[in-house]
């Protein structure tokens, strides 16, 4: 693999030869790899591509397009280890947590797979006699996948497996910060013959190659993952030519726990939940909202496991926690912690940049609580996307509910708790895509749809059935046989 853009099946430089630096997360003075800075040049050449290799491409039937998606699977499966190692170098996050971010890629790439085979229109009975009514699916052309850098295998691979099956092609642009797993990815098609110009891949700065991709008529969805600020600025273009858009944003996702839960179970799952991936998932736990009578147990509770993360570099056997991922996060991270300070909430654990250990070049930060939270708070409110969480005393259930509604987010939920009635009335009321009971506010599985409600996400969710139905247009036939 060369660090070069991929067009039309061939990897090569920015038109005018402009390159950028990315460097390692747990250590900044590692130049991790020099990469493209595209240009518009770049993106018209890949947009002309992709638009070449439309009507081939969606005119092969499913399986074929199948067959050399199943390449890529077997492929991923493969290089599992090599590409877990470029996401721990570009990301940070631990080597375990990068394989389990390529396993859930594979999972997800199996299912959209069969859901574009199983793609299914409907057929109606007519007013008419004689004639067959009925609808089918089509694909709509160039896709722009635009990609972050906290899940940035599985993320384009979410997006990307439903767009081609259903015979759509691609243009990935990946974030910024991980220019390398985006090309590891687009590798594998490349490994697997996928003809030329189906995915195309541009390296380079969002607001550059990423706008240019947005504002052109020729591209029909936009597929992105990211802030929030981002995602409205593109949903605001894309709609000057009336493209579609799939919004997947920020979050600032409530655990409750009520007096009646199983408390060492709901201090294990706030704890993974805010803290893996160094606190950098969309559905990472954020606010803890607990039931004021076990509010001190659940914080001890929570405190005994939070001293025994290992905070380190992501390739290191013994590290359970890895640096975030580059400097603007890490500063960005710390002016959240030192507003939540002044503001008024304890700290009762974290809190600092680490510097010893050999880790004082790179971006590690404490895991971090703050408790005596209020709603109003900056840290109740604005997605930190770190390793810092916010306990808030609720006073009972209902209050609970009001807490955790009251955020301009709703990506994601969960509720601890024994009692049913209160499990099933929170999933009721909860303002959010996805929720749960007794189960962390960062699981999902690839079976069902992934995405937010309110500041979290617009347009039709990823995954599951919908991740097939997004990247399609529905056409109507009526035909007279008799
Ligand atoms: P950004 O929104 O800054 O960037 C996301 C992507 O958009 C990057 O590829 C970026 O490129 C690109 N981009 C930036 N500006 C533009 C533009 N003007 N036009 C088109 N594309 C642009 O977010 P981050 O990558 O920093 O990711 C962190 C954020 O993403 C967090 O808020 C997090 O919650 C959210 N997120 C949400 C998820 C979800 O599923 N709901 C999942 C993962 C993250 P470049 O890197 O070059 O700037």
């Amino acid at each position: 693999m060369a660090n070069k853009n991929y067009i039309n099946g061939v990897w090569l430089d920015s038109s005018d030869g402009s390159t950028s630096k990315h460097y390692n997360p747990a250590d900044l003075t590692e130049v991790t790899g020099i990469w493209p800075k595209s240009t518009v040049n770049d993106v018209n050449s890949a947009i002309d591509a992709a638009q070449k290799a439309f009507q081939p491409w969606s005119r092969l039937t499913v399986y074929e397009r199948a067959e050399y998606l199943r390449k890529v699977l077997f492929l991923m499966r493969q290089k599992t280890d090599q590409i877990a190692e470029i996401i721990t170098t570009e990301n940070g996050k631990t080597i375990s947590e990068s394989k389990g971010e390529i396993k859930s890629a594979i999972n997800e790439m199996d299912y959209q797979i069969n859901e574009g085979i199983r793609l299914a229109g409907e057929i109606m009975p007519s007013e008419r006699d004689g004639v067959l009514a009925y609808s089918i699916r089509r694909p709509l052309g160039v896709v722009a996948v635009i990609s972050p850098w906290n899940f940035p295998f599985n993320v384009p691979c979410r997006k990307i497996t439903p767009a081609l099956i259903t015979g759509n092609t691609c243009i990935l642009k990946p974030a910024n910060l991980t220019p390398g797993v985006g090309a590891a990815f687009v590798e594998l098609f490349d490994d697997a013959d996928l003809p030329k110009g189906v995915l195309n891949f541009l390296t380079g700065s969002g607001a550059v190659i990423g706008q240019a991709l947005v504002n052109s008529p020729v591209i029909k969805a936009v597929t992105f993952t990211g802030s929030t600020e981002v995602g409205m600025g593109i949903h605001r273009t894309a709609a000057n030519n009336l493209t579609r858009t799939q919004l997947e944003m920020g979050g600032k996702n409530p655990l409750v726990v009520l007096a009646d839960a199983d408390l060492e179970k709901a201090a294990d799952s706030a704890v993974l939940a805010a803290f893996s991936c160094a606190g950098q998932w969309c559905t990472s736990t954020s606010r803890t909202i607990v039931e004021e009578g076990v509010h001190d147990k659940f914080v001890e509770l929570m405190l005994e496991r939070v001293k025994k993360i290992k905070v380190g570099k992501g390739t290191d056997s013994e590290t359970t926690m890895g640096p975030v991922c580059g400097k603007d996060q890490r500063d960005g991270i710390l002016n959240a912690i030192e507003k939540g300070k002044a503001e008024g909430a304890d700290l009762v654990i974290g809190g600092n940049q680490i510097k010893d250990n050999g880790l004082a070049n790179g971006c590690f930060i404490e895991p971090t609580i703050f408790v005596n939270v209020k709603t109003d708070m900056f840290i109740a409110q604005e997605e930190i996307f770190g390793p810092v969480l916010s306990v808030i005393k609720a006073k009972d259930f209902n209050d609970a509910v009001d807490i955790a509604n009251d955020v301009k987010f709703g990506l994601s939920s969960s509720i601890y708790t024994s009692d049913l009635q209160k499990a099933l009335t929170f999933v009721e009321r909860t303002d959010v895509g996805l929720t749960h009971v007794n189960i962390p506010t960062a699981i999902k599985e690839p079976q069902l749809s992934f995405g937010g409600v309110k500041s979290s996400g617009c347009g039709i969710p990823e995954a599951g059935h919908t991740g097939v139905e997004f990247f399609t247009e529905h056409k109507v036939a009526y035909i007279k046989y008799r």
